[in-house]
């Protein structure tokens, strides 16, 4: 990619973001990032992001396929356009990788393995996963942990670019064990909270979630390594799976939320046979 590419890319995405953080500011109804601690800047997390997707752009095997990538943009599409971060620039990968795994990177990038799919049985729960990771990314919990983890002057200079060693290991992180940031209770307790309201409001049904992290507690019980990683980025517990089910029992019945869509199917079928 050359350099005067880059910086439009740049350009365009900051001011973009610029609005996002506005749109949030003015209408942030769930409270999300209020009073917590975070060094890094929305145009700062943003800029990282970028820096973090072109490199995993050629350490990963990304699944290329036009068809799968404009499926899982749409599904990521309908969900962020519930959040605070609507306006800002989101994206939606595929990485090409058997084991059962998620992950949000900061500046809305979000990666699912063609594993992971795999393990889902309908639209609602492939939403239900990506739904808990776009709420990571609008709570902001990678960049709150960077914050906490280093001190400002790294925090700014890793943002710009000038603390490459801070950067590698991050980026070797990522790439090797497929986890940004290893989050605590709360922030899980978080991020299930938000992706319960944003799946509901996207109408998509989100009991998706509950029967996908389920499947993701057998798993471990019956094919222990195949999800791993997921659970080491993501303490799952039963009792997380009753507070999802119990806020979901709280929220008025909507009729005709989306269980599984007709495009569904084929997506799978596709990504899954990717090798
Ligand atoms: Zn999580």
């Amino acid at each position: 990619m050359g350099m005067q590419r880059m910086s439009q890319r740049f350009r365009a995405a900051l001011l973009s973001v610029l609005a996002g953080a506005l749109v949030a500011y003015a209408c942030a109804s769930t409270g999300v990032n209020k009073g917590d601690f975070n060094l890094v800047s929305y145009q700062e997390e943003w800029q990282l992001g970028a820096q973090l997707e072109a490199d995993i752009a050629r350490q990963l095997p990304l699944v290329r396929d036009a068809n799968s990538l404009a499926y899982i943009n749409r599904l990521g599409q309908r969900l962020v356009a519930q959040t605070e971060l609507a306006q800002a620039p989101w994206e939606f990968h595929i990485v090409a990788d058997p084991s059962i795994n998620a992950f949000n990177i900061p500046g809305g990038h979000v990666y699912v393995n063609t594993g992971l799919i795999a393990a889902t049985d309908n639209t609602a729960e492939l939403a239900g996963v990506m739904a808990h990771e776009i709420s990571h990314g609008v709570a902001r919990h990678g960049t709150e942990q960077l914050s906490k983890a280093y001190g400002f002057n790294i925090i700014a200079g890793l943002a710009l670019g000038q603390n490459p060693p801070v950067y590698q290991q991050i980026l070797a992180q990522v790439v090797g064990a497929g986890v940004f940031a290893k989050y605590g209770r709360d922030a899980e307790r978080e991020a299930d909270h938000l992706g319960v309201l944003y799946m509901y409001n996207a109408g998509y049904d989100p009991h998706g979630m509950v029967t996908m992290f389920q499947e993701l507690l057998s798993r471990r019980q019956s094919q222990p390594g195949t999800v791993d990683e997921f659970f080491s980025s993501h303490p799952l517990t039963e009792e997380r799976i009753q507070n999802t089910r119990a806020q979901i029992d709280q929220l008025p019945p909507r009729p005709n939320q989306i269980l599984n869509d007709a495009e569904f199917p084929a997506f799978r079928q596709r990504v899954t046979s990717i090798r």
